[in-house]
């Protein structure tokens, strides 16, 4: 099972508490973008929100990293979107911009003035922006942080040429979706509106310069590791001086993360895992909620958790499917529907629709990996066979 920290334990029962966490995570990037409307009950919503732990705006976790929330908070975004200053001087590198609220550059402003004072006062507070992944909560406040880096340079060296940062971001496939579970992707317009003495281009004159795999920022240590699954951009970054990685979404805090790609997902999970024994990494810095002390323990209930979903999933394809109605001489069959009406037979109906979202994933996955194979139908109302009961057991076994 998946394990969540203390403040997270409270009145709601385990089983209530894990599901629950799915539900919101997996609303999380649905919503705030769009009029989608919310799947959680108020009660249970209010109730989540009060146990999450309670995370100070500015706080340092150690000689290298300042942790500054984004002022976002909400049933989507837990406490808000983290954002973090690496490097023990000036200048810092910046992750990711959070959504663009003004209470953010407040914050950020007041961080870099006195949690993350500059020792260098010739040299600008940021010189690099990472960017962990396309999501607007993570992008959105990228103008009003260039501005406030800008003023910042201004009011300490008027006489001085500004070096504005350089941004980076995993580049993404020019024919991947620019909506996904709902949210717009507003970063190509949020770049191509900024002006063009904001932030320093590549050598190839691009606004963003290119992240890869591997790649590893000197000064800091910091470095890449491509992590798709979540989103296929998503990136986790190690910061070796701390013995921690930085996951952005890929691994929350609180809860469990919403993923667009199962497959590629655990993949990634278990790429941080073998990550945690070559490079060495204790502790998880998320995109949103606490630190986590126990990272590779954590990670290890993610995949657990997915594996024990795909294992009930299996179970229900392998029981006698309900009968089709009036209909006629098809055999009845399963489908993404029937298949989350029993699996969430004993919980409120206005949660089976996100639930089927995730039994959509899985099922993807399992076709993926030859176990299931779609018959007929669409969307929720897709059919599905087991295609052959040996090759699905261990998975299934391991379960009972
Ligand atoms: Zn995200």
């Amino acid at each position: 099972m998946l394990r969540f920290s203390p403040a997270l334990t409270g009145s709601l029962s385990r089983r209530l508490r894990d599901h629950m966490s799915n539900i919101v995570s997996s609303a999380r990037i649905h919503s705030p973008h769009s009029n989608t409307t919310s799947f959680i009950t108020t009660d249970l919503e209010r109730s989540i929100m009060d146990q999450l732990e309670v995370l100070p705006s500015v706080s340092r976790l150690s000689d290298h990293v300042v942790r500054v929330l984004g002022q976002n908070p909400g049933k989507f975004t837990l406490q808000g979107t983290n954002t973090y200053l690496i490097g023990k001087q000036n200048p810092y590198i910046l992750i990711d911009t959070a959504e663009g609220r003004d209470e953010y550059i407040s914050v950020l402003d007041s961080a870099l003035r006195e949690t993350a004072k500059p020792s260098n006062p010739n040299e600008p507070d940021v010189s690099d922006i990472i960017i962990s992944h396309w999501h607007p909560d993570h992008v959105g406040g990228l103008p009003s942080v260039l501005s406030l880096l800008r003023r910042l340079w201004d009011e300490r060296n008027p006489s001085l040429p500004f070096k504005p940062p350089r941004l980076h971001k995993l580049p993404q496939n020019s024919d991947e979706p620019v909506i996904a579970f709902g949210a717009t992707n507003t970063l190509p317009s949020i770049i191509s509106s900024l002006p063009a003495n904001a932030f320093t281009p590549s050598p190839s004159g691009n606004p963003l310069h290119d992240l890869h795999d591997f790649q590893t920022f000197a000064a800091s240590g910091l470095r890449v590791l491509h992590t798709p699954g979540h989103t296929s951009d998503s990136i986790c970054l190690h910061v070796p001086q701390d013995r921690a990685l930085y996951t952005a979404d890929t691994v929350l805090g609180q809860g469990t993360a919403v993923f667009e790609d199962l497959s590629a997902y655990l993949k990634s999970l278990n790429r941080m895992l073998n990550f945690s024994e070559g490079e060495g990494y204790t502790s998880l810095y998320p995109g949103h909620g606490p630190v986590i002390p126990k990272g590779k323990e954590m990670i290890s209930g993610y995949i657990q958790h997915r594996l024990e979903r795909e294992a009930q999933i299996l179970k229900v394809l392998n029981s006698p499917p309900p009968r089709n109605g009036d209909s006629d001489d098809a055999p009845p069959r399963w489908t993404t529907w029937t298949i989350v009406t029993t699996m969430y037979a004993a919980y409120p109906e206005s949660l089976w629709l996100p639930a089927a979202h995730s039994v959509d994933l899985h099922l993807k996955k399992l076709q993926e990996d030859k176990v299931v194979r779609r018959v007929s139908g669409e969307l929720q109302h897709t059919s599905w066979e087991v295609i052959d009961i040996l090759s699905s057991s261990p998975v299934d076994r391991k379960s009972n």
